[in-house]
């Protein structure tokens, strides 16, 4: 790419951040809060007819077929193609545009939109409305700057990402609009810092562990088996044998805070005997049941992570008399990580040292997003997150993304798109 060229677009970036923040304050305005899914049509309309003023033919894609598709809160998703000199490549960027409930401990308005002091406030700002911004300019910039593509670039505004993408990206990569025979690279501009590149995150394995125990008399509990006990007994094998051993387990993949750069295991929830708040009566709980969530690193592989906890369990039934438990998988999400040596990070890489000057570093998420689906559904290897915004603002009362960071990502986005265009041609 000819200095002149880059020059242009990073100029015609410059000049378009007034539309794009004012573009960022009306998203937020839509609370598109999930769940349930508020306001998902008007908000994919928007997004969509911001599109068709940047040049690009739009789809939407109600998710049909699927049960939170519903009357009152339909799932609609809106995909964006402007199409270049040639077809490929594609470069598809792809951002959600539900946002989590407000929450209390605001001192702005959580849907006003406001700018103050060069940020943007309100829910979904950094996460990740101000992303979906930061793609929309790139490509802005480049048409502004009279460039043809050498390819197409897809904008995608989907649903439910922050309640697992199954209406969103997942439904997409279903149906065949996101796939490796036709996409060739997807950037998801999630707020994961402006000068770095998130290269996948770590397994989830979410599963219910049930104990059965023998209803007794409460005066006799010697009579029945407590399955609440059993729980505990679980509980306590889990803390003393397990959690040392996952602690001690450190992955390969840059995955930040570097605390989650190790296995994990958390309790969601447990549920035993009476309901406490219900009047009681004098039983032995016969049922316990507990719900776990365990983070996995790609070196450990789910069949290891899964064999593990039943052999916990296993070793609790031979020690134990009376111990019973049922197991049951509730999700499942496979690590990813993109190929090191992937044109998309290379583009991003070299983009980001253009724009801010500085080396990029490459991070993985501890939580997952919508990568696993292009990763595991669409089957496209080649992709990242790259966006505006601080990872640890998303979810919080007075949520901001700061102006500057959205230019200098529709940037490094703009620039990237170029470079990978110039390397499929
Ligand atoms: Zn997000």
């Amino acid at each position: 790419m000819s200095t002149g060229h880059i020059d242009r677009v990073l100029a015609e970036v410059d000049a378009l951040a007034e539309e794009a923040v004012a573009f960022t304050s009306h998203l937020i305005q839509i609370p598109t809060v999930n769940p349930p899914g508020e306001l998902y049509e008007e908000c994919a309309r928007f997004i969509g007819h911001t599109l068709a003023d940047c040049g690009f033919e739009t789809e939407y894609y109600p998710a049909e077929g699927r049960p939170e598709h519903t009357v009152a809160h339909p799932r609609i998703n809106v995909v964006g193609t402007r199409r270049g000199r040639s077809e490929r490549p594609v470069v598809h960027l792809n951002g959600h545009f539900d946002v989590v409930p407000a929450g209390n401990g605001w001192t702005v308005d959580p849907w006003g939109g406001q700018v103050r002091d060069g940020k943007i406030y309100g829910r979904g700002s950094c996460d990740m409305k101000a992303g979906i911004a930061a793609a929309v300019y790139a490509s802005e910039a480049i048409r502004r700057a009279g460039i043809e593509l050498n390819g197409t670039v897809e904008i995608s505004g989907t649903v439910d990402e922050e309640s697992g993408g199954f209406a969103g990206v997942a439904w997409l990569a279903e149906h065949r609009r996101l796939s490796k025979d036709r996409t060739d690279y997807v950037i998801i501009p999630e707020p994961l810092y402006v000068d770095r590149i998130c290269i996948g995150h770590r397994g989830v394995y979410w599963f219910e562990v049930q104990t059965r125990g023998r209803i007794a008399h409460g005066s006799m509990p010697f009579h029945g088996v407590s399955a609440i006990d059993h729980m505990g007994l679980v509980l306590d094998r889990m803390r003393r044998e397990l959690q040392p051993k996952l602690a001690a387990r450190t992955t390969d993949v840059p995955v930040i805070p570097a605390g989650a750069r190790h296995a994990t295991l958390n309790v969601n929830g447990i549920n035993g005997g009476q309901p406490v708040d219900g009047i009681q009566t004098p039983c032995v709980a016969d049922r316990c049941r507990a719900v776990f969530d365990r983070r996995f690193l790609l070196e450990e592989g789910f069949d290891a992570t899964k064999a593990e906890v039943i052999q916990l369990l296993d070793d609790l039934r031979r020690d134990v008399p009376d111990f019973q438990y049922d197991i049951k998988d509730l999700m499942v999400v496979h690590p990813t990580r993109t190929p090191d040596d992937s044109p998309v990070i290379a583009a991003l890489e070299q983009s980001i040292h253009s724009v801010l000057g500085r080396r990029a570093q490459r991070i993985a998420s501890p939580g997952t997003y919508d990568h696993k689906h292009v990763a595991r559904i669409a089957g496209i290897p080649h992709c990242v997150a790259y966006g505006p915004g601080e990872l640890e603002l998303a979810h919080q009362p007075d949520e901001y993304c700061r102006i500057e960071d959205i230019v200098n990502a529709s940037k490094v986005l703009a620039l990237a798109t170029l470079d990978l265009m110039r390397a499929g041609r």
